[in-house]
C-alpha cells in the first residue's frame, strides 16, 4: 500500500521555520534529545575523572623499586614503614635518610621524620615484602618494623558503588528509549506505548489528494461523499429522525485505490482525519492494542466531527474463535473487542465515522460487520476497460508522451490490472524511455512495461540450449493450441519463449467476462493448462520438470471443484469451504477418512481425464502444433492472428469477435525454471 504521499504530508512536517534565524551548522533538529544525552556523557566523564583522582592519594610521591628499598634499609635511612591497606608501603625517611636524599627537607618539629612519606613502594605479596624488610636489616641495630595502617577512602568507596549502578540505570534508559523508538510510539518513550499511533490530518495539514486523483470508482465516490456530508450537515439527516452511520468498510482487491479513496476524503472533507493501519494496534505487549484503540477514540471524540481511517483492518478484525495452535490470538481478540465496544460505545451522533479498508471482508468477524458498526460496505472492484482508461489518464498527467500513445489501446491491453498496476506501468514506461535516452515516452515503452510487469525482466542472456528451447517452444505451443481449439478456454493473445523473471516462456490470454463459471468451462481451462505438458509427451515421448506451476494450478483447481464447488458427481452437492477462515487453524478435516480417500481419487481422476483429453487434441492437431512451435522458435513471440492462420478462425468467436465483453483477468502461464522449485 503506497504511503509516500501520507508521509510527506505528516503533521510533524509543518513546523514553522523562521527564515530570519540563521541556521547553525551543527544544530540538530532533534535538539532536545541531544541535550538529554549530553547529561549522560557528562555524568560518565565526571565519574571517570573522580575515580582517577579519589582512587589515589592526591600528592604523588616517587615510587621506588625493590633494589632502592633494600638500599634504603641497608643504609639505615628509614624511620618507619607504613603498610596501607596491605597494598602500598609508605616509607618515611629518618634524619640520615633525609639529609642523604632530600637535603632541603627537614623533619617536622618534635618528630623524627616528615609528615608525609618520602617514597611509596607497591608490595607484591605481603610475606615476601616482610621477608625483604627483615633480611635487608639482618644484623643491623634498631631495625625498622612494618606498621599496618587501614585507611578508608570514602569517596572512592562510594563511587565504586554508585558508578556501576549509574551505568546500569543509564544502560536501562538507553535500552528503553531504543525500544520505544523502534516501536515508533510517541517521542521515544516506553510510556507512550499504549497511545494511538494514528496520523492526524486537519486544516493545517496539506493533503493534496482529491477526488480528481481517483479515477473511476464513481459509485464509491458518491457513497463516500455522502459520509462526508453526514459530518458536515448532520442536522439535514437527523432532523427526520435518521441516524448517521458509524462505519464504512471499503472492500476490494489490493491496489484498487481504497487507501487513495480514503486519502482523498481527507483532502475533500475538511474535517480532521485520523489515519492508521490495523497492524499499528498490534504490539508485542499484551493489552497495548486495546489501550491504543481507546486512546484513538478518545482523541477522535475530542476532535469530532472527524473521520478515523483504519487500513488493512483484517489485521485485527479477523473472526474470533478458538485457536487450535496457541493462545497467541488473545491480544488481537482483546483489541478487536475494544474496537467493537468503542464503535458501539460512542453515541451515533457524536460525529466520529470510521472508514476501514480490507481485501479480506470474508474473514472479518461477523460482529464487526453487523448493522450499527460497519453498516455500509462499499465494494471497490478491479477497474473495467473504461476505469482503466481513466486511471491511465490520471497517471499520464505528468508524463511527457509521444503522439502514438493511445489510452484506449493500453486499457485493452491491460485486463485484470489494478489501479496500482497501471500506476506502475506508467512509471515503468517512463523509466524505460529514460533508459533509452528518449525525450518522449512512446507506445512501445508502455507495451514493454506491461510485459515486464506481468512476466518480470527479460533475460535475453539466459543460457538455453537449442534442445531446451525446442521443448519450451512445444510446451507453449501446446498451451496455445489446446486453448485455441477448446470452446471455453480463454482465447490466446500472445505466446512468447523469451525468458522473463523465473519463467522460460509465457502465454497471455484474454479472459472473457464471467460472473459464474460452469463445470465445463473449468474443465476446458484445465485441459489448456495441461496442454504444455501433453505437448511434450506427444512430441518427445517424455515429460520434464517445466510444468510445475501448471500442475500446481490444475491440482488446486480440481481440488476446489471437488471439495468447494460441488462439481463432482461422486462427492455430490457438498462444500467443505469455510468462509470464516477458522479451518486454517484446525488440525482436523471436516470430512471422514473415507471421504478424504474419495476426494483424492476424484481429484486425480479429473486431472488425468483432462490430461488425456489434451493428449488427444494435440495428437489430432500435431501438424498445427509443430508449425506453431517452429514459428515460435524462429520468432520467439507470436500472436493470436498467427494461430488463426494455422488453425483457422475459432468457430465460437475469436478475440476480435468477443463482443464488448469485458476481459476480467489476465492469466500469465509461467513455466517454472527447471529445477528452481521442482
Ligand atoms: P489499496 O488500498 O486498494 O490496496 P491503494 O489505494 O494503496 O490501493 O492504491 C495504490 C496506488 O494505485 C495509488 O497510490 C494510486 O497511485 C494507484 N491507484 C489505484 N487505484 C486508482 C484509481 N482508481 N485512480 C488512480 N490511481 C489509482
Amino acid at each position: 500500500m503506497s504511503k509516500q504521499e501520507t508521509n510527506g504530508a505528516g503533521p510533524q512536517q509543518n513546523q514553522p521555520v523562521d527564515p530570519n534565524q540563521p541556521t547553525q551548522p551543527n544544530q540538530n533538529p532533534n535538539g532536545k534529545r541531544r541535550v538529554g544525552f549530553m547529561w549522560v556523557y557528562a555524568f560518565l566523564a565526571i565519574a571517570l575523572i573522580g575515580l582517577q583522582f579519589f582512587g589515589r592519594d592526591a600528592t604523588p610521591r616517587e615510587e621506588i623499586t625493590k633494589g632502592k628499598l633494600i638500599e634504603l634499609l641497608k643504609g639505615q635511612a628509614v624511620e618507619k614503614i607504613e603498610l596501607v591497606n596491605h597494598e602500598d608501603a609508605e616509607i618515611y625517611l629518618n634524619q640520615k635518610g633525609l639529609s642523604l636524599y632530600f637535603p632541603d627537607v627537614q623533619p617536622v618539629a618534635g618528630s623524627k621524620t616528615t609528615a608525609t612519606p618520602s617514597y611509596t613502594y607497591k608490595i607484591g605479596s605481603l610475606d615476601r615484602f616482610e621477608e625483604t624488610v627483615e633480611e635487608s636489616q639482618q644484623g643491623l641495630p634498631n631495625p625498622v618494623y612494618i606498621t599496618n595502617v587501614r585507611r578508608n577512602n570514602w569517596v572512592s568507596d562510594i563511587l565504586a558503588w554508585i558508578v556501576p549502578f549509574g551505568l546500569l540505570i543509564v544502560f536501562y534508559i538507553i535500552l528503553m528509549r531504543g525500544m520505544g523508538r523502534s516501536m515508533g510510539s510517541g517521542p521515544g518513550s516506553i510510556f507512550n506505548i499504549g497511545k494511538s499511533r494514528a496520523q492526524l490530518y486537519d486544516k493545517n495539514t496539506n493533503v493534496n489528494v482529491t477526488f480528481k486523483d481517483v479515477a473511476g470508482l464513481e459509485e464509491a465516490k458518491v457513497e463516500i461523499m455522502e459520509v462526508v456530508d453526514f459530518l458536515k450537515n448532520p442536522e439535514k439527516y437527523t432532523k427526520l429522525g435518521g441516524k448517521i452511520p458509524k462505519g464504512v468498510l471499503l472492500v476490494g482487491p489490493p491496489g484498487t485505490g481504497k487507501t487513495l479513496l480514503a486519502k482523498s476524503v481527507a483532502g475533500e472533507a475538511n474535517v480532521p482525519f485520523f489515519s492508521l493501519s490495523g497492524s499499528d494496534f498490534v504490539e508485542m505487549f499484551v493489552g497495548v492494542g486495546a489501550s491504543r484503540v481507546r486512546d484513538l477514540f478518545n482523541n477522535a471524540k475530542a476532535k469530532a466531527p472527524c473521520i478515523i481511517f483504519i487500513d488493512e483492518i483484517d489485521a485485527i478484525g479477523r473472526a474470533r474463535g478458538k485457536s487450535a495452535i496457541t493462545g497467541g490470538n488473545d491480544e488481537r481478540e482483546s483489541t478487536l473487542n475494544q474496537l467493537l465496544t468503542e464503535m458501539d460505545g460512542f453515541g451515533t451522533n457524536s460525529g466520529v465515522i470510521v472508514l476501514a479498508a480490507t481485501n479480506r471482508a470474508d474473514i472479518l468477524d461477523k460482529a464487526l460487520l453487523r448493522a450499527g458498526r460497519f453498516d455500509r460496505q462499499i465494494y471497490v472492484e478491479l477497474p473495467d476497460i473504461v476505469g482503466r482508461k481513466e486511471i491511465f489518464e490520471v497517471h499520464m498527467r505528468n508524463l511527457k508522451l509521444d503522439t502514438d500513445v493511445d489510452k484506449d489501446f493500453l486499457a485493452k491491453q491491460t485486463p485484470g490490472f489494478s489501479g496500482a498496476d497501471i500506476a506502475n506501468v506508467c512509471n515503468e514506461a517512463a523509466l524505460m524511455a529514460a533508459r533509452k535516452g528518449k525525450d518522449l515516452i512512446s507506445k512501445q515503452d508502455f507495451l514493454d512495461a506491461v510485459d515486464r510487469i506481468i512476466g518480470g525482466l527479460e533475460k535475453k542472456n539466459k543460457i538455453i540450449t537449442a534442445e531446451e528451447k525446442k521443448v519450451i517452444a512445444f510446451h507453449e505451443a501446446g498451451h496455445a493450441t489446446t486453448s485455441w481449439l477448446l470452446q471455453y478456454a480463454h482465447p490466446l493473445v500472445k505466446v512468447t519463449i523469451v525468458p522473463r523473471g523465473k519463467s522460460l516462456g509465457a502465454a497471455w490470454y484474454l479472459p472473457e467476462e464471467r460472473q459464474i463459471t460452469t463445470k465445463e468451462q473449468m474443465y476446458h481451462e484445465m485441459i489448456a493448462t495441461l496442454g504444455g505438458r501433453a505437448a511434450e509427451q506427444v512430441v518427445f515421448g517424455q515429460i520434464s520438470t517445466g510444468a510445475l506451476s501448471d500442475l500446481e494450478k490444475v491440482t488446486k483447481q480440481a481440488f476446489a471443484m471437488v471439495t468447494y464447488y460441488g462439481l463432482d458427481d461422486e462427492i455430490g452437492n457438498l462444500s467443505y469451504y469455510d468462509s470464516t477462515g477458522q479451518q486454517d487453524y484446525s488440525f482436523t478435516k471436516p470430512y471422514s477418512e473415507k471421504t478424504a480417500e474419495t476426494i483424492d481419487k476424484e481429484v486425480s481422476k479429473m486431472v488425468e481425464q483432462a490430461y488425456q483429453e489434451a493428449i488427444k487434441i494435440l495428437t489430432e492437431h500435431r501438424d498445427g502444433l509443430t508449425q506453431l512451435a517452429n514459428k515460435l522458435i524462429d520468432e520467439e513471440v507470436i500472436f493470436g492472428e498467427d494461430l488463426e492462420v494455422i488453425f483457422g478462425k475459432r468457430p465460437w468467436g475469436s478475440k476480435e469477435e468477443l463482443p464488448k465483453a469485458e476481459p476480467v483477468a489476465q492469466v500469465a502461464e509461467a513455466e517454472q525454471e527447471t529445477g528452481t522449485k521442482a
